[in-house]
């Protein structure tokens, strides 16, 4: 084994033979040698596991080529969104409004206001850039953002209920994935939970008997991805903000996707982040990136005083928004403020798509792919439930359509041509069912569709080879 791992030229001599080859050379030497070790340490596992291995200089240099274009080409790109879940966390929730992506391009290059206050040649807050415009579209006394919607959860608690108790009902200990669970949230802001009530039931009186002279707030979380149904009460949002005003509590309410357009899909209805503070709560935290349809943030609205113990909190540092974000999100508001949101915001408008317009969208898209089927293609319309993802209307599904597409007659299975659209050039992310691709064009944005009809040209060509 040693022998044959000595037969693998040195790495001295593989980086000699690199830096006269014209696709090599123009590579920095550290980078190069980096990439060489990497595919050096491949060819010895490979020799290790009992494989054979080539080890021509040739084969090496291909192999380096390989790593240090995978290493030089952007891993963060855009993708179409094919499979109909319209806030979806993995590919990068809302997209941006034309406003929203204005605003960032206007501070893209160059220095900028964030915490520069013009009218007085001071220093200024990054907060102020959009506390007021929060409060006019949310109705509340003042706003603070952070990074998340979690990094809002965790402010607001660390802030005025450090080493205190908040009461929550079981029916609310919710987990939103990506390890975002509230009992572990609380414990790590300091805070002591107290749960009252069951899974499916927790009354007022379940909140009123829990209340001590440890309590420092009443917290309602909403379920973002379940749904009770059947035996279940929970109180009204006034009594539970009454309640903690007559003990002199903090009420809290983490609306998770917080929209501030009211929207009624199959009889669901999502409170708006205004109905909330006008029901008292002291304190409502949500999301930037979901239902808003803007970019990364959580946002904080609520009573004044408790907004500056925040506003005070060593923590927010940690937690602050950064300038690209800080432009996203005002862009957004100003959708809200000026403009027509249900139209101009993308996810406002995906939510809003009626179904036969999303029928004929998809007869028009299968037409034009009508090419194929000539080649040995199904083409076929589908009907299709969609969904609103992040955190908002769960298990509520939205009917929608798309396309289902079977190449097997042409020699592609419906995994490979799904891994063929996951591969190409701008990346289109699509599901399998019953051995059939299936594109949902809800999501679709204008020039999607000529992607997608290119990938399958090409792929249709590649397999006529
Ligand atoms: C999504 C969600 C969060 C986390 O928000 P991020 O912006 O993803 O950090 C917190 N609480 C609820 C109820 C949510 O739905």
């Amino acid at each position: 084994m040693q022998n044959m791992l000595r037969t693998i030229p040195a790495v001295d001599q593989i980086l000699s033979e690199a830096q006269a080859d014209p696709g090599l050379s123009a590579y920095p030497r550290p980078i190069l040698v980096e990439a060489i070790r990497t595919a050096v340490q491949a060819i010895r596992m490979e020799m290790l596991a009992g494989h054979s291995a080539d080890i021509a200089v040739p084969s090496l240099l291909y192999a380096v080529k390989k790593i240090l274009l995978q290493q030089t080409t952007m891993n963060l790109k855009r993708i179409i969104n094919a499979t109909g879940v319209i806030i979806h966390t993995n590919l990068g929730r809302a997209p941006f409004s034309l406003r929203a992506k204005a605003a960032v391009d206007g501070v893209l290059e160059g220095y900028s206001t964030v915490e520069f206050d013009l009218q007085h040649g001071v220093r200024g807050e990054r907060n102020s850039l959009v506390e007021s415009k929060l409060c006019a579209l949310t109705g509340a006394e003042a706003a603070l953002v952070v990074n998340n919607n979690a990094a809002a959860v965790m402010l607001v608690l660390s802030s005025l209920a450090k080493e205190q108790e908040v009461i929550i009902s079981r029916g609310q200990l919710v987990e939103i994935g990506g390890s975002f669970r509230i009992p572990e949230v609380l414990r790590q802001s300091g805070a002591r939970l107290v749960e009252v009530g069951t899974t499916n039931r927790t009354n007022l009186a379940d909140y009123e008997q829990a209340i001590s002279g440890q309590t420092a707030a009443i917290m309602k979380v909403h379920t973002s991805n379940y749904r009770i149904i059947g035996f279940v009460s929970q109180p009204e949002e006034k009594q539970l903000t009454d309640l903690a005003r007559q003990h002199g509590i903090v009420s809290i309410n983490d609306l998770g996707s917080g929209t501030l357009l009211p929207m009624n899909v199959n009889g669901y209805q999502e409170k708006t982040v205004q109905e909330a503070v006008k029901e008292g709560f002291d304190i409502v935290t949500f999301s930037g990136d979901k239902l808003l349809g803007g970019g990364q943030a959580g946002i904080i609205v609520g009573k004044e005083k408790y907004l500056k113990k925040m506003k005070a909190n060593h923590l927010l540092r940690a937690l602050r928004m950064d300038k690209l974000c800080l432009a996203a999100l005002e862009g957004t508001l100003l959708d809200y403020l000026i403009g027509f949101p249900a139209i101009d915001i993308p996810v406002q408008a995906m939510l809003r798509r009626e179904t036969e317009e999303l029928r004929q969208q998809a007869m028009d898209f299968a037409k034009r792919l009508a090419p194929l089927i000539e080649l040995g293609w199904k083409v076929d319309t589908i009907e299709l439930e969609s969904w609103t993802g992040g955190g908002a209307f769960p298990a509520v599904e939205l009917r929608s359509y798309g396309l289902r597409l079977c190449a097997i007659q042409v020699g592609l299975s419906a995994s490979q041509l799904e891994k063929y659209f996951r591969n190409w050039t701008i990346p289109i992310i699509a599901r399998v069912h019953n051995d059939e691709v299936v594109i949902d064009v809800r999501c679709l944005l204008d020039s999607d569709e000529e992607e997608i009809i290119a990938a399958c040209q090409q792929a249709g060509k590649e397999m006529n080879k």
